[in-house]
């Protein structure tokens, strides 16, 4: 069972996407314009000492004193807004302590099956090349889901000069002899558990009242198997990482991108868990520019019925998840909304030379949706009356523009970079003063403060004709939201 909580609006932003530091947006969450805005606060992973990936490479989970402070936390509980934190169980650093143990002192390290030893667990499965790394055989590999070109693996030189292969799933920089990287953690490893409870322990110290379970698919991993989501390893990964949370009351978000006709979002739901929406994003973009309603609506309706507790968004610090909508629409209308977004300056990264392959499309949210400020403020009235803990990502909010100039910046894996643009203080308060932002800070606190939306609510959804109505009910109140798609009209009213 999903425990009940705060179902209120929920900021998402890195700790220095406004003003620089988190203690400027403690301060903005407490000014008069943002007050009561936000009943809790996604703080991306770079409030953790960090290197690459913005945040997604834990060196280590103390805070990360350039950009936020202990207090900062403390000051948020006392606004009453709790958090979302990131876990992320399925890699480390290379420069954690555990890491740098290992390079330091090679086979002598005790923390030398911390991490994956590919020829270790290659053993007896493929070739050894010349380059010291093993060649697993075809059979495995023609199972295998790689995030990347090549095969997964840092080399690292042990202080003998022997150089042994580690897996690594995603990002590695080689500066030799500096190596950077998320190297896999060995699930295996009891160090491992270890870790996992101290860290599970820290991140509830800091006041998490969720605990996002970031890409922890890739954590089980098995010669001759997928090595995403095995089975059943991934569900037993997730209850013993349930059992250590426990304590705490925390509640697990496992974060993982699948396509609707895989329903994992249900078997999650199913085990428990609460799940994200990743279908909303695509849905609301495919209502809004194709002028129907059935299928956001069709979703809507499997959301109330099933019951399933769900953290929805339009956009997030990654791209717009498309490829996840298999199974609700044709592959040729998720062809079209990639080539729509596309046009209007997203991002595509091409994986292993397949663009169709990746899932995201980059981009801002706004400027997927052409840069309309009616678009947009449609899209968030319809995220507000889903069902679900909404979520919001600050540059959606601002209507934030792509931002090619960091990506060009940022150089070769910087295309996420588009829609992570850092505003200062003086561009928030500007931000502030547009009716488009205005009107979106307008129907969040209509959102947190009318009382259909409380705890026991009945959602009804009816569509019609490119028209959709969502709406609420509870303790003799409600909240009814029209949108009619082929008009570009949305109306709020409350009872
Ligand atoms: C996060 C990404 C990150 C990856 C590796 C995810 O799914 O959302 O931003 O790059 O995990 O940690």
């Amino acid at each position: 069972m999903v425990k009940s909580m705060n179902n209120k609006p929920m900021l998402n932003a890195y700790p220095d996407s406004m003003g620089g530091k988190l203690s400027e947006i403690v301060s903005l969450l407490g000014s008069k314009e943002l007050n009561g805005v936000f009943g809790s606060f996604y703080i991306l992973p770079s409030v953790y000492h960090s290197d690459l990936d913005r945040g997604f490479s834990v060196i280590d989970y103390d805070i990360n004193e350039e950009l936020a402070a202990p207090q900062d936390l403390e000051d948020l509980k006392k606004l009453g807004i709790d958090l979302k934190l990131d876990f992320i169980l399925n890699h480390a650093s290379t420069r954690s302590p555990q890491f740098t143990d290992l390079v330091n002192r090679g086979e002598q390290s005790p923390y030398k099956d911390f991490f994956i030893n590919w020829n270790d667990f290659w053993q007896g499965c493929g070739s050894m090349t010349e380059e010291g790394y093993i060649q697993p055989d075809k059979k495995y590999l023609e199972k295998m889901f790689f995030r990347k070109p090549g095969l997964p693996i840092l080399m690292v030189k042990f202080p003998d000069g022997k150089k042994v292969p580690y897996w690594n799933t995603f990002y590695q920089e080689e500066h030799y002899p500096l190596y950077l990287g998320q190297m896999d953690l060995n699930i295996k490893s009891p160090k491992v558990w270890d870790f996992y409870k101290e860290t599970l322990k820290k991140i509830a110290s800091y006041g998490a009242e969720i605990v996002r379970l970031d890409a922890f698919a890739y954590a089980p991993k098995e010669p001759g198997e997928k090595n995403f989501l095995n089975e059943p390893g991934t569900w037993e990964l997730l209850s013993r990482i349930q059992e250590l949370a426990d304590p705490y009351q925390l509640t697990l978000l496992p974060e993982i991108h699948a396509t609707y006709e895989e329903q994992i979002y249900k078997k999650l739901s199913d085990k428990g868990y609460m799940t994200y929406d990743f279908f909303l994003p695509g849905l609301v973009i495919d209502a809004i520019e194709n002028k129907r309603s059935t299928y956001l609506a069709a979703w809507a309706r499997e959301l109330v019925e099933t019951d399933i507790k769900v953290v929805n968004m339009l956009g997030c610090h990654d791209g717009i998840p498309l490829l996840d909508l298999k199974g609700i629409l044709s592959e040729t209308d998720i062809q079209n909304l990639i080539h729509v977004i596309v046009e209007r300056g997203g991002l595509v990264k091409n994986l292993h030379g397949q663009k169709n392959m990746y899932y995201q499309v980059n981009a801002t949210y706004f400027s997927a949706l052409g840069e309309s400020e009616q678009k947009m403020l449609m899209a968030r009235a319809i995220q507000l009356f889903m069902p679900g803990k909404p979520q919001i990502w600050y540059l959606d909010l601002f209507a934030g523009k792509n931002d090619h100039e960091a990506v060009k910046q940022a150089g070769a894996s910087g295309h996420k970079e588009i829609n992570r643009t850092n505003l200062s203080l003086t561009q928030v308060h500007n931000a502030m003063n547009q009716e488009v932002v205005k009107k979106q800070m307008d129907m969040i606190r209509f959102r947190n403060t009318c009382k259909a939306f409380e705890e026991g609510a009945e959602v009804c959804i009816e569509e019609s004709d490119g028209l959709l109505r969502i709406i609420w009910q509870n303790q003799g109140v409600s909240a009814e939201l029209t949108v009619d798609f082929m008009n570009e009209k949305y109306e709020i009213k409350g009872t």
